[in-house]
Parts: structure tokens; C-alpha cells; sequence
């Protein structure tokens, strides 16, 4: 039924109430009420990058660089399992400097040391190199694609190729990674066709994890002066995506959070199962500013865990406690 581009977009032509009853009926009769954390540590912004939107890029010469010591990482990683969290998400620029031994070793540490899923966000890799984190005990990684279409992406994308982030997120698929990847909603150009259509391509894949969120133009960007992504697009997005994928883990993103006000409530009603603590240390947290605005970033790390328990009330659900893997694989 969803392997057509144009049965994806009838369903963007659902009327709000229509669209958040069949998503929310989606969610509850596949996943239940259940609301799973990831506590996520921010432990570079190092990137050799240059993407058009990201406030990161290696082309924003004004953003002080950091990188996390192992300890500072593996103190943080202590923090999330003491919490009660069992997945901690690793995130970082992309950069040729990452050392691939280093990173394999915090991953085996971490996993020998807290009964956690670990998740690695690190960007584009080779093939061996994912298969030595994933040797090492990663069990899921997150890879945007921010969207499938090859004209916009090449626009966004200097030095960089779709098909080789395809090549990607499939090498991650074979070596056995609970698989992420998303779109950016609002990009210059985009249209409700290409949104479906990255949801088709993630659907085919047969993706676990699914993280939509809003382009927030950042001033140190060439896209300083471009609109911000429509909230309201961007729930029926993660509404779509959910009546298509059924089982697929979605996040009410930090980005969906740093609007004019706080949408990740409204997220979890259109879809979202999972939210994303931040436990990055207070001085890097603003560092990390892929965007402005970004929820938080005064705030000590993990300090956000407590108000997860407010805001899941709110939509009337729970925090589930467990690993929340794909429900395709483990709980
Ligand atoms: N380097 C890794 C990668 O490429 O997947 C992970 C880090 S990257 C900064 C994480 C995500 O930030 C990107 O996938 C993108 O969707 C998001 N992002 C970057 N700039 C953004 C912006 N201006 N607005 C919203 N999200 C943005």
C-alpha cells in the first residue's frame, strides 16, 4: 500500500483530526503508551562538514571547538545509567580526526561497565569502520539522510554525496545496527512529494528509528535568512511516518522543543514514542549549537531528565524504563 510515493502523500492531505487519530491509533495499538528515554552526550563539535544549514559546520569560524576526554564521556555515560536510562546515544561533528580505536574502546567500556544500549552518531564512515564499533558493542547508530532528493541534498551538501550516505545507512542495515536516519523538514525547495518520498525510502529500508524535526535557520550559515520549518508540517510528517512504519521508534526531537514553544508534548500525540535527555557537561552544551535556541543549555546535565517524567504525564503516557529497542528485535 505505502510502496507508492503517492499513497504517502494522500496521506499529508488528511485533515488535522483525521491525521492525529490514525497516527495516535497507530502508535498505541503497535507500541503502546510507553515512552522511551536516550540520554545523549554531545562529546565533539569537531566537523569537517560543510553543511549549508548546520551551525557546526567547519565553515562556521566562530564556534569554539571541544572534544570530551574518554573520562569526561564515560562519567556522563555513569550519569545516564545512574538515572535509570538504558540507552546513551553518542553523538559528534564528522570528522576524519576521530579515532576509530578511541571510540571503540569507550564503546566497550561503556557496555562491559552499564547495562546500556549504546547508539553512535558520528556520520559518514566505511564499512569497516562501523563493523569495528559495532565488534566493539554499538547496537544502533543515527544517520540522517535530511532529505532523498538528489538536487536539494547537492545544494546543501557541498564535497558530500547522496549515494554515498545511502551506501551508509545500508552497510549499517547488513552489519546488523538498529538503523536511524530522518529528514529535515522546512529545507529551502522541499515539498510535501519530497518528504513522502523520504518516507517511502525509509520505509523500503526498513528503518527502526525515525527522527523528524524542523530546520531552525542558524545566523553563522549560508542559510541565515532562510524560513524556519513549519511546526505544524513537521507533526504531520512524524504522524505519516508513523501510520506508515507502524513499529518504528520516533523521537520528539530537541529541535521540536526549541520553537517559539516547547512541541515535543504535542509530538508525542502525533506519533513520537521517545525522548532524548541532554547529558552533555554544562560548558560544552552551548558549543554544541547546531542550531539557536537550543533548549536547555544553562541548565546542568541531566537536569532535563527530571521534567521527562512532566512532560510524558502531560500527554497523558509513561516512561517505560527498558532498553526500548526496535520492536522488531528486543523490548
Ligand atoms: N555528524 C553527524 C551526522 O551527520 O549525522 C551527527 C551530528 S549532526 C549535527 C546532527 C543533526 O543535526 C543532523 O542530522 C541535522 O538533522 C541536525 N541539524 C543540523 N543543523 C540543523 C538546523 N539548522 N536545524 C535543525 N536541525 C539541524
Amino acid at each position: 500500500m505505502y510502496d507508492d510515493v503517492k499513497n504517502i502523500e494522500k496521506l499529508f492531505s488528511l485533515d488535522d483530526k483525521e491525521l492525529l487519530a490514525l497516527a495516535d491509533e497507530t502508535r498505541r495499538k503497535y507500541l503502546g503508551d510507553g515512552v522511551y528515554l536516550r540520554g545523549i552526550i554531545e562529546f565533539s563539535n569537531i566537523c569537517d562538514k560543510r553543511c549549508a544549514y548546520c551551525g557546526i559546520s567547519a565553515d562556521n569560524t566562530l564556534l569554539e571547538r571541544y572534544h570530551l576526554s574518554s573520562e569526561e564521556i564515560l562519567k556522563a555515560a555513569g550519569h545516564i545509567a545512574s538515572c535509570g536510562i538504558k540507552t546513551v546515544v553518542l553523538q559528534s561533528g564528522e570528522t576524519d580526526s576521530l579515532d576509530d580505536d578511541w571510540l571503540a574502546r569507550i564503546i566497550k567500556e561503556i557496555k562491559s561497565s552499564c547495562d546500556m544500549a549504546v547508539t553512535v552518531s558520528v556520520g559518514e564512515k566505511s564499512f569497516e569502520t562501523y563493523k569495528k564499533w559495532k565488534d566493539a558493542g554499538a547496537d544502533r547508530y543515527l544517520l540522517k539522510i535530511e532529505t532523498t532528493d538528489p538536487e536539494i541534498y547537492s545544494g546543501l551538501h557541498p564535497g558530500m554525496s547522496l549515494e554515498n550516505r545511502k551506501r551508509c545507512l545500508s552497510d549499517l542495515k547488513m552489519l546488523g545496527y538498529e538503523t536511524g536516519s530522518g529528514t529535515l523538514v522546512g529545507l529551502p525547495g522541499q515539498t510535501v512529494r519530497h518528504i513522502a518520498a523520504d518516507i517511502k525510502y525509509f520505509n523500503d529500508n526498513g528503518f527502526e528509528m525515525i527522527g523528524t524535526g524542523p530546520f531552525i535557520p542558524h545566523k553563522n550559515t549560508p542559510l541565515q535568512d532562510a524560513k524556519a520549518g513549519d511546526v505544524a508540517l513537521v507533526l504531520r510528517t512524524i504522524a505519516v511516518t508513523r501510520i506508515v512504519m507502524k513499529t518504528v521508534n520516533m523521537p520528539a526531537t530537541t529541535a521540536i522543543g526549541s520553537m517559539d514553544r516547547d512541541f515535543r508534548d504535542e509530538a508525542l500525540k502525533w506519533g513520537a514514542n521517545v525522548l532524548m535527555p541532554n547529558f552533555t557537561p554544562v560548558p560544552y552544551k552551548r558549543l554544541y549549537e547546531i542550531y539557536p535556541g537550543k533548549r536547555c543549555i544553562s541548565e546542568p546535565a541531566g537536569a532535563c531528565a527530571g521534567c521527562m517524567e512532566h512532560l510524558t504525564e502531560g500527554a497523558g503516557r509513561f516512561i517505560d524504563w527498558s532498553r526500548g529497542g526496535s520492536a522488531r528485535n528486543e523490548k
